[in-house]
């Protein structure tokens, strides 16, 4: 499947990046064409993938390219204002290549989290080609206006993209690692699974023996506006050398591969989830296993498939297989479409409501204490 691919603030055009070199990486072909739209210069200027004829500066009269802060309803305003210039930069993707536009962006931030939902609403607008977002949730202890940036975002940005895709930044945090000095290894990890779920339908050599289309993906992720989650699981193969020398060859049984197969599976829809889920909460699922061609068990496939159906409660459970020859591991990934609940949407929800609330207290304050300059008796000086 091939996307339009639209970043937008910081985040969304490092992730644009980790995507783009996956992409050149792995000899992929998943991005039609690539735009990065920021109020910063600095974070534009900063990219090494998009091209930089794709990089469009937004807001300039306002913010003099010294971004948003945290302010995401100067980011919608500006995007808003400058809507032109962004839909002119992304007409320049060849639409007769995409299956699917793809807006990248963190929601706690102030450009991403305001401008995605501009740009998503736009880009329906336009054209016929579904339209998803990719958004990035802030971890718990970046504080209050994160919280409830992406708490009125999401809210937003559900209403207006097809089907909006979830990334924790809080699940994916590893123990004792900052959260910025994490964001490099999150970025490959957000490409990777992006990678292997979009590379999919596009595999040729070697043939797989389900392919996963472009239509799949896009029945999984649905077009109600719900909320998805992408899970991965990579497991290690053993490759030993012939007894004629020659090609190493994957050292297992038919057995091995199956049992290989559906663990990973598992893990994957269980422990590796970007926005973690309880299985019976989702509406479609779509499995697709990566590895070299041996280790592909189709029976293996065939009863995560059945274990996933079961788990969901669902039927609609979609599977396939992308052979890959250089690699010495087997992968899952694992798109849940159509989540209705996940706690730490709850959680966030309740935390935004919260800070909503001491935001209209502190304003409250502050009107009173400029009040007390309105006292009779004291003139101003001009
Ligand atoms: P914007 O430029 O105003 O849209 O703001 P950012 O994109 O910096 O958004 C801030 C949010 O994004 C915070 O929740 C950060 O934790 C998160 N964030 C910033 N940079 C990255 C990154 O490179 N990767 C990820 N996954 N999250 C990031």
């Amino acid at each position: 499947m091939k996307v339009g691919l639209v970043a937008v603030g910081q985040a969304g055009g490092k992730i644009a990046d980790a995507l783009l070199r996956y992409e050149r990486n792995a000899g992929a072909d998943i991005v039609a064409g690539a735009v990065a739209v920021n109020t910063a210069r600095a974070d534009l200027l900063g990219l090494r993938e998009v091209d930089p004829e794709r990089r469009v500066l937004i807001g300039g009269d306002r913010v003099k390219g010294h971004g948003a802060g945290a302010d995401n309803e100067l980011g919608a305003e500006v995007a808003r204002d400058d809507v032109d210039e962004i839909r002119d930069a992304i007409d320049v993707i060849p639409t007769s290549d995409v299956d699917a536009f793809l807006v990248v962006a963190a929601l706690g931030g102030g450009t991403g989290s305001g401008g995605a939902p501009v740009i998503c609403r736009e880009l329906r607008r336009i054209y016929e080609e579904p339209v998803y977002a990719l958004g990035v949730l802030p971890a718990r202890d970046e504080g209050g206006i994160y919280t409830l940036n992406a708490a009125r975002s999401l809210k937003t940005v559900v209403e207006h993209a097809d089907a909006t895709l979830l990334f924790d930044n809080d699940a994916h945090r590893e123990s004792g690692e900052s959260l910025a000095g994490g964001y490099g290894r999150v970025n490959d990890e957000i490409a990777r699974r992006l990678g292997v779920l979009l590379s999919a339908g596009e595999a040729r050599d070697p043939t797989p023996e389900k392919v996963v289309d472009a239509s799949e993906i896009i029945n999984t992720l649905g077009r109600s506006g719900g909320v998805a989650s992408l899970g991965y699981a990579s497991a290690p193969l053993e490759r030993k050398r012939g007894l004629f020398g020659g090609r190493k060859q994957i050292a297992e049984d038919a057995l091995e591969s199956t049992t290989r197969v559906t663990a990973t599976v598992r893990r994957a829809a269980l422990g590796g989830l970007t926005l973690p889920c309880e299985l019976q909460d989702v509406e479609r699922a779509l499995v697709v296993v990566s590895g070299p061609p041996e280790a592909l068990s189709r029976e293996g496939i065939e009863d995560a498939r059945r274990w996933l159906e079961t788990a969901t409660g669902t039927p609609e459970v979609r599977g396939g297989d992308y052979p890959l020859r250089d690699t010495d591991h087997l992968s899952a990934a694992v798109l849940l479409g159509g989540v209705a609940a996940a706690p730490r949407l709850a959680e966030l929800r309740a935390a935004a409501v919260e800070a909503q609330r001491n935001v209209a207290a502190i304003a409250e304050r502050a009107e009173l204490s400029a009040g007390i300059w309105d006292a009779e008796g004291l003139d101003p000086l001009f």
